[in-house]
């Protein structure tokens, strides 16, 4: 693995030539938050945030996507014939991406591209992009990626892992991709591996908030899932969906035709479990027809489910977003160790 040193005065030339051969996304100013964009030509990624409000899932898996086209004009030959959106997989490389958001495609793959399924649409938009990271040296307080089997120097699912090191940038070349990025953006100096793991030990010695999940797997889903706890963890949720729509590990969506006159576009748009016509059957029935089912699936989803069917971590890379944008303060860290520590024999009621 290769360590350079990118000097911040070659930063805009070598984005300049790599202008040429990728299209340029990284985390943009918008109102008083950063999200992910793309950049304008000449502009940079501006780094001066800890991390984007909503994660980076959106570069791969947008909001909203058109999936077919079609006409119900029945003068046309094909009316009724879907036909596939047009899209642009050219080659795109995103810089500032957080380990935590660049962990979090490798958890969402397996859902969109596994040897079951493939979403053509999913898999080509990720191999389309270079991952270059950006290591955190100030995590926020929410952050609890290093027990949630990440890290802020975490290099999975990155080709490049850049450090800010002041005056210059030490960039680790994690993949073929990020070598081929670096060639052509003329960056060569060699850098201080030895540097960037003693900033590695330090940004990781500043993460002080904590996920507690050794005990998970162990737990009995069935009685997890009919612990008293839940009615108490729901009570105060506004089944507003914000958790479910910042989280760089949710990937639900639902599926809605659109027609204006005699066009249509069939759309893909993110859903969320925590909206109470998620599970509405057309018979009208609903089987999370509350929000003690809602909220109960998406921590049992997260926490349990995904830790059954795996068998390695949760489905969450601890960056802290649905802690820090929840309303109402439910905190995934507590329900966590709620579940983690839940006894059902500790809380049978005295005879
Ligand atoms: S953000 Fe909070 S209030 Fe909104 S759905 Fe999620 S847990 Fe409920
Ligand atoms: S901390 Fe919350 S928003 Fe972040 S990955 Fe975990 S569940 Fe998703």
């Amino acid at each position: 693995m290769k360590v350079i040193k990118i000097d911040k005065k070659d930063w805009t030339g070598g984005l300049g030539k790599l202008s040429g051969g990728y299209r340029l996304f990284g985390p943009v100013k918008d109102k008083e938050f950063h999200v992910f964009g793309e950049l304008a030509k000449g502009s940079l990624p501006d780094f001066a945030f800890s991390n984007t409000r909503v994660s980076a899932k959106s570069l791969v898996f947008p909001q909203t996507e058109a999936m077919f086209r079609y006409s119900l004009d029945e003068k046309q030959a094909d009316h009724h014939i879907m036909k596939e959106a047009d899209k642009d997989y050219s080659p795109r490389a995103v810089f500032g991406i957080r380990p935590c958001d660049a962990a979090a495609f490798l958890l969402v793959k397996r859902n969109f591209d596994n040897p079951e399924y493939k979403d053509p649409w999913w898999v080509q938009a990720y191999q389309s992009y270079t991952f270059v990271g950006l290591a955190c040296n100030d995590p926020c307080g929410t952050c609890f990626c290093t027990t949630a089997g990440c890290g802020p120097f975490h290099e999975e699912g990155l080709d490049i892992l850049l450090a800010d090191a002041g005056d210059h940038f030490i960039a680790k070349v994690l993949t073929e991709k990020g070598e081929k990025l670096i060639q052509s953006a003329g960056w060569k100096s060699g850098g201080d591996a030895a540097a960037m793991a003693a900033m590695k030990k330090t940004a990781e010695g500043r993460i002080s908030s904590t996920v507690l999940m050794d005990k998970l797997k162990g737990k009995a889903t069935m009685s997890l899932y009919d612990a008293a706890f839940w009615e108490e963890t729901a009570f105060a949720c506004l089944n507003c969906g914000t958790c479910t729509f910042v989280c760089p590990t949710c990937w639900c969506f639902d599926i809605q035709d659109e027609n204006r006159g005699t066009s249509g576009v069939r759309m893909r748009n993110w859903d969320t479990c925590m909206s109470p016509i998620f599970t509405l059957h057309g018979t009208g029935h609903n089987p999370r027809g509350t929000k003690i089912h809602r909220v109960r699936q998406r921590f049992m989803h997260k926490l349990k489910y995904y830790v059954d069917k795996y068998g390695d971590g949760i489905q969450c890379v601890g960056c802290g977003r649905c802690v820090r944008s929840c309303p109402v303060n439910i905190d995934i860290r507590k329900v966590c160790e709620l579940m983690n520590n839940y006894d059902p024999a500790a809380c049978a009621c005295p005879a």
